[in-house]
């Protein structure tokens, strides 16, 4: 018995589960098995060896399958091995064109994992879909979008940029770890897949790494169920049913996310060491309509600039008491983090330079905290950069 919903609360708890045939417990049991019984030889019950499938794993992947509006869900074992998995789509000679700030993370396997076994990435500002047409080659095959973007939180139009990449016989993937399924569905917008680090949002408690790939594509999707079995960097039972059990809460923290963030990026903007907002909801954000029209709400992710460059980001840092100063995001708790130094110190320095990740840029991750003591510890730790 499925339950069937357009409404994305009620898949988040219930699309691809029910209560459990065996025992009727009603949350998905964690299967730890490698390997299932056959009757004989080849019959079985949809299950052999488990990098293969498993049930707790597939029960998570039909369910972030229908949160993205997709009909295929395939789960990793992080976010970084779900990106790798689907690039071994390509060939060697294939060109893949990407968002200029994408996640360091991203960036370091297009360019030192990909590049090297022949497969160029062309990095372009995505923010206008006419650079993305003019970097692609008639060996583009993929197209790598990430929006909002990673720390610069600049906005990408999904169903413009689809469309230049449909047009070309190119295959679209957006990265949507920011915006998660509650913002945003890049598959309604014309892309063919989704990827995400389920490590933050989805799985929301800061402790799982994991990655999906979804999509509605059945040729793409039999291709990568081919290599998710074949590479088998593949979710584990227990962290399946970790994020699983995360996402059922996912549409009511979202919220939460989104509207602290909002609260505190409009203060931030009134401080007098803060040089610069960054969020997508300010009306000084210069994508604000497009975040309005293609987002379901802003985002929990902000980033600013603090006057006196690194020693008073050091400052500011070490300060804080209610954020924690650690890298990732997407979690219950506060965090902040430079990038220059930390996310994004795999990036190089002038390319770091030419997309405004200076020295005094810090990030933040907004928990499910009280906002006022959000708010309150931010006060404290700007007037602690503000004395260096
Ligand atoms: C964290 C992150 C990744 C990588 O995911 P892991 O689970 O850490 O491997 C990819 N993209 C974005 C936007 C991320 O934030």
């Amino acid at each position: 018995m499925a339950v069937e919903s357009e409404h994305l609360e009620t898949l988040a708890i219930h699309a691809g589960q029910a209560p459990d045939p065996v025992s009727g417990a009603v949350m998905t049991p964690i299967v730890l098995a490698s390997t299932f019984a056959q009757d004989g030889p080849g019959v079985h019950k949809g299950f052999e060896y488990a990098r293969t499938g498993n049930p707790t794993r597939n029960t998570l992947e039909r369910c972030i399958a229908a949160l993205e509006a997709g009909t295929h869900g395939l789960a990793f074992s992080s976010g970084c091995a779900a990106m790798t998995t689907l690039l071994h789509t390509l060939r060697p000679g294939d060109h893949v064109v990407a968002s200029d700030d994408v996640y360091g993370g991203s960036f370091r396997i297009l360019d030192k994992v990909m590049r090297p076994l022949g497969i160029e990435t062309t990095q372009v500002d995505m923010g206008d879909p006419a650079n993305v047409e003019a970097a692609m080659t008639d060996a583009t095959k993929l197209l790598w979008i990430e929006t909002p973007t990673n720390p610069m939180l600049k906005l990408v139009d999904i169903a413009a940029v689809a469309k230049v990449g449909r047009a070309r016989g190119a295959i679209v993937v957006v990265d949507n770890t920011f915006a998660t399924p509650m913002l945003q569905r890049p598959i309604t917008l014309g892309a063919h897949a989704v990827v995400h680090s389920m490590t933050k949002y989805l799985n929301g408690h800061s402790d799982v790494v994991g990655g999906v790939i979804v999509t509605n594509d059945d040729a793409f999707a039999e291709r990568l169920r081919f290599l998710q079995n074949s590479i088998g960097a593949v979710s584990s039972p227990f962290d399946s049913y970790m994020v699983l059990r995360g996402l059922k809460t996912l549409p009511v923290r979202m919220e939460r996310h989104c509207a602290s963030a909002g609260t505190l990026a409009a203060w931030l903007e009134g401080q007098d060491n803060v040089e610069k907002v960054i969020y997508p909801g300010l009306d000084s954000h210069p994508q604000k309509a497009l975040a309005a029209s293609q987002m379901n709400g802003f985002g929990g992710m902000i980033s600013f600039v603090v006057r006196g460059g690194l020693p008073a980001a050091s400052a500011l840092l070490a300060a804080v008491r209610v954020f924690c100063c650690a890298e990732s995001l997407g979690g219950v708790e506060s965090l902040i983090e430079h990038p220059a130094i930390m996310t994004h110190g795999s990036v190089p320095a002038a390319a770091r330079a030419e997309l405004g990740i200076d020295d005094g840029l810090i990030r933040i991750s907004v928990g499910l905290e009280a906002v006022d003591d959000l708010r309150d510890d931010l006060a404290n730790a700007l007037a602690a950069a503000a004395a260096t």
